[in-house]
């Protein structure tokens, strides 16, 4: 198809630079090579419009300039809006130049020039998720204990093929539509029922299964309508459904590793041997689910007085409360384990630093607050904290326990020279 919006822009340079700082994220000064290139693409861009020009030959320009979009790491949705902006600039300058006639042919022309950078923007999407997938999947695979989030595994299969089917635009062999037949559905429905015993978390499995399904459907009857935008967007839900589904399972799972984990006999609290498991699981966890979790390291404050002051069995007493008021803030799928005599470490799955910041503080203020009868006497005591938001990625695998526990340590440290009393985050 031949365009002609010869002489739309009184100002090529004017109207490109007022583009480029109002409506996009490309930045004149800057050193970055994709980001020179994605200027010069969007000068050549507003050079091609103001001519005589094929579409094949501004498509062209726009799919390299989503290249380097990618390389720069910019997302989907804002790509589209640059693109958005620049359609309403070039239709308000027709409007302005009494081209209206031409407006139909540029809303044309935007709209296949969107749906090949989609279709581009879908093509990395689908590399990106296969091979999210195989991490997610291998992390899995790497678990000591596996309970329900075996059953995840083979949902990542599943997503893995619907991916390769949006790729290839084949329907044949498209990955099971019906939820309650793919392999997943089909133990949902049938023993994840009775194993899992949480009514209300069951139900929104089911009803986010359910949705994700619905999905899936839509990717099938559009598959080959050639909407790129729509499918990004279905498949985006799927993916993000999917994530959810992993989290839930995985904290289900954690459960039944916590129950099973045997106790500090004075604080109930769990026992020091099952700290390496628990941390290297959870940090399989939550690379396959695409979760971060809070590691913190605890220590009673002046606890040796309480002991010189009251007695050790009175000491005792402190400890126990303090574990007790840890409990009454965290889920089941949460951990508190004894690290030593007065020192616990907490670990908080799926959670982030703010959270996990809210979270122990609240610890700390309730503690702080509590009182513990003891024979005539009122015993007060506080925690100092030191945390930690950890991002588990592959290449840090080896990266283990002991250094993350070094962090949190240092953290608490601090707060202990800062005053005690206190949470210091790293
Ligand atoms: P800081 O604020 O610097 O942490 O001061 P602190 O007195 O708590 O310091 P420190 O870590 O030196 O003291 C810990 C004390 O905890 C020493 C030890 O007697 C006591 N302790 C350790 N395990 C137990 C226990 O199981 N029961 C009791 N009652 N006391 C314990
Ligand atoms: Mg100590
Ligand atoms: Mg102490």
């Amino acid at each position: 198809m031949r365009y002609d919006f010869q002489n739309i822009y009184d100002n090529i340079d004017d109207n490109l630079d007022d583009f480029i700082n109002k409506y996009t994220t490309s930045v004149h000064i800057a050193s970055d090579k994709n980001n020179r290139k994605s200027l010069e693409c969007y000068r050549t861009i507003f050079q091609i419009l103001n001519t005589v020009f094929d579409d094949q030959k501004i498509i062209e320009k726009f799919e390299k300039l989503t290249s380097y979009k990618i390389e720069l790491e910019t997302p989907y949705g804002i790509m589209v809006n640059e693109i958005y902006w620049l359609k309403n600039i070039i239709i308000s300058n027709a409007i302005e130049k009494n081209m209206t006639s031409d407006i139909i042919k540029i809303l044309q022309l935007f709209k296949d020039i969107t749906n090949s950078v989609a279709h581009i923007y879908l093509l990395e999407y689908v590399d990106k998720l296969i091979s999210m997938n195989n991490v997610r999947r291998s992390s899995l695979s790497d678990l000591n204990e596996k309970n329900l989030v075996a059953h995840y595994e083979v949902h990542l299969i599943w997503l893995t093929s619907l991916a390769q089917h949006i790729r290839t635009k084949d329907k044949t062999k498209f990955p099971e539509l019906n939820h309650t037949l793919c392999d997943f559905g089909k133990w949902l429905h049938g023993d994840g029922k009775i194993t899992i015993q949480n009514n209300s978390k069951y139900n929104s499995l089911n009803n986010i299964h359910n949705k994700l399904h619905i999905f899936a459907q839509k990717i099938y009857d559009s598959i080959e309508d050639g909407e790129y935008n729509i499918l990004i967007t279905y498949l985006e839900k799927c993916e993000l459904i999917s994530l959810s589904i992993g989290t839930e399972l995985s904290l289900l799972d954690q459960i039944i590793i916590n129950n099973k984990i045997t106790k500090d006999t004075l604080t109930g609290s769990l026992n020091r041997n099952a700290l390496k498991d628990l941390f290297e699981s959870q940090y399989e966890l939550a690379l396959a689910t695409n979760n971060n979790f809070v590691l913190a390291m605890c220590d009673l404050d002046m606890f040796k007085k309480v002991n010189d002051t009251y007695g050790h069995v009175a000491g005792d007493q402190v400890l126990k409360l303090f574990v007790q008021t840890v409990q009454k803030h965290i889920r089941n799928s949460d951990m508190i384990i004894r690290y030593g005599g007065e020192e616990f470490v907490i670990i908080l799955p799926t959670v982030n630093k703010k959270n996990g910041y809210t979270i122990l503080e609240k610890i700390r203020q309730e503690f702080e607050k509590a009182e513990l009868s003891f024979n005539e006497h009122t015993i007060k005591a506080t925690v100092s904290m030191g945390m930690m938001e950890i991002k588990p990625e592959k290449i840090f695998k080896k990266r283990f326990i002991d250094e993350y526990i070094m962090i949190v340590d240092k953290n608490l440290y601090t707060a202990k020279d800062n005053g005690r009393n206190r949470i210091e985050v790293y």
